[in-house]
């Protein structure tokens, strides 16, 4: 018998990863006034309160002005040789022009805005969140990790390369959106609207997303850098119940919260059918592939083993959000005196959608699953559709796959699904080729620091993320990248190592 537990149950740190940084070796092939000059300014960015809100009152404009002045100010040379556009007032939109206009443009995409420090937290921070201290090889604050640093190493990067005269063939957009912490849909969908207005169709998107996981797995030794080629989509469900309210020394038989409490007993019940997507089937299958014997015979023999692999993935709550829509009750309203029979109740289902499935099939599930017409449901809020496949059987993802080997030694690039949503969701209608990677890395241990207390970036993490985005631009936007990168053929779905 194959035995994948090894396998299966080292998934869960893969999607632990909102983030953590570790401390590795410096390789770094800038003068160390350059440098310093680096890390300085991501430290005086982490200063400007950019804490995005969907309350208009509490959204923090002023910082977001003085930011963009700020990047105005400490990038001269993208100042003097970029067009510049603030659109929706808050958002930032670069091009760098490349001289073949033939090719279409790459956008890479990152947030100028951060998530708000919790009143609560405030005095559990080793430093000051908005402080932008440089202590003990880490810059700490709130966006160090999420997102600042990728604004900040792609705006050193492009200035690196117009100190040299780098010369591009094909054109780089610079996208940085002010609400992507919620939503995105006044930054990046606006930036999104206005490219589509103009035309635009892009080669490729690079936003955040998965990362460079150390310790995954006992069985592999190198760190994996997880390429998000997929997000599941999200919906949330409203549940209504009404009733005729009343004195609870007289209750009738079934009142609006039995109803729905009935209802969501019955969601939980009945779950969505487990299956493998194309990009699940194709990260267990690179994974199999470098563990080699057993897990890789069981993944050449993957229909024998479906069914085997199928319940292990569901036996943990973070691999079973891999191969199945998820749904879960998360705010749930009724009555405000023990005496009084609510007239409503109701309840909010967050839905995080499966490729393959979309609101309607989503909606088909809850219905029968609940059956019952005393049940009122409505869409609450904006539904996101799953995101379409990226293929990794081009010359684009492999691109990608170079820069990022030849600045994170010795690690194993994998595709995966991304469980969460990012500002790339605004750029579907312009690309097939939407890349979710953030180069950082990422342990068990410094998991947590994300949107958390005593968020902080290791310096020479920070460093290889500019140098990163270096070669990402040279790779697909080059002189020498000559790149027919995608052709109509490679655009079909993959499953590229499975080879069926
Ligand atoms: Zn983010």
């Amino acid at each position: 018998m194959v035995n994948l537990k090894k396998l299966v149950f080292s998934f869960p740190l893969l999607y632990l990863l909102s983030v953590a940084v570790v401390a590795q070796s410096t390789i770094f092939p800038v003068s160390l006034k350059t440098r310093k000059t680096a890390v300085n300014k991501l430290a005086d960015v982490i200063q400007f309160q950019t804490v995005s809100s969907l309350n208009q009152e509490q959204f923090r404009y002023k910082e977001f002005k003085a930011l963009h002045a700020y990047l105005q100010d400490a990038f001269p040379l993208i100042e003097e040789n970029l067009t510049r556009n603030v659109v929706n007032q808050y958002s930032l939109l670069y091009t760098w022009k490349g001289s073949n206009s033939d090719l279409k443009p790459v956008l890479l995409s990152a947030h100028m805005d951060v998530v708000p420090v919790e009143a609560a937290s405030e005095g559990g921070w080793q430093e000051e969140p908005f402080a932008g201290v440089v202590k003990e090889g880490f810059i700490w604050g709130r966006g160090t990790m999420d997102d600042k640093y990728r604004v900040m190493a792609i705006m050193e990067a492009v200035e690196n390369l117009l100190e040299k005269g780098y010369q591009l063939e094909r054109t780089v957009y610079l996208a940085f959106g002010h609400d992507e912490e919620v939503g995105g849909y006044e930054g990046a969908g606006k930036i999104s609207a206005y490219l589509a207005e103009q035309g635009v169709e892009l080669e490729a998107v690079f936003d955040e997303g998965l990362a460079i996981a150390e310790d995954v797995l006992p069985s592999i030794s190198e760190p994996l850098a997880l390429v998000g080629t997929a997000a599941k989509g999200n919906i949330n469900l409203k549940l209504t119940v009404e009733g005729t309210g009343g004195h609870s020394s007289v209750p009738p038989k079934d009142s609006p919260i039995y109803i729905l409490g009935n209802a969501i007993s019955n969601l939980h019940a009945k779950p969505f059918k487990a299956r493998m997507t194309p990009t699940t089937k194709e990260t267990v299958a690179v994974l199999a592939n470098n563990l080699g014997g057993k897990y890789q015979f069981a993944m050449r023999h993957y229909y024998l083993f479906k069914g085997k692999i199928l319940k292990m993935l569901a036996k943990d709550r973070a691999t079973d959000a891999l191969i199945r829509t998820k749904m879960v009750p998360t705010i749930l309203e009724a009555g405000d005196k023990y005496n009084v029979l609510p007239r409503i109740a109701t309840a909010v289902i967050n839905v995080r959608i499966l490729n393959g499935e979309t609101d309607e099939t989503v909606l088909r599930h809850i219905q029968k699953a609940i059956d019952d017409d005393r049940v009122k449901i409505e869409v609450h809020g904006v539904y996101t559709p799953p995101s379409p496949v990226t293929a990794t059987n081009t010359q684009v993802f492999e691109s990608l796959r170079k820069a990022i080997v030849d600045n994170f030694e010795n690690v194993l690039v994998v595709p995966a699904l991304f469980p969460g949503s990012t500002d790339s969701k605004h750029y579907t209608n312009l690309t097939d080729n939407i890349f979710r990677f953030a180069p950082q890395v990422v342990n068990r241990k410094n998991a947590q620091l994300i949107h958390n207390v005593d968020e902080r970036l290791a310096i020479d993490v920070y460093e290889r993320s500019i140098t990163f985005y270096d070669s990402l631009i040279r790779n697909t936007c080059g002189k020498n990248a000559e790149m027919n990168m995608v052709s109509d053929d490679d655009l079909n779905e993959s499953v590229g190592v499975l080879g069926n």
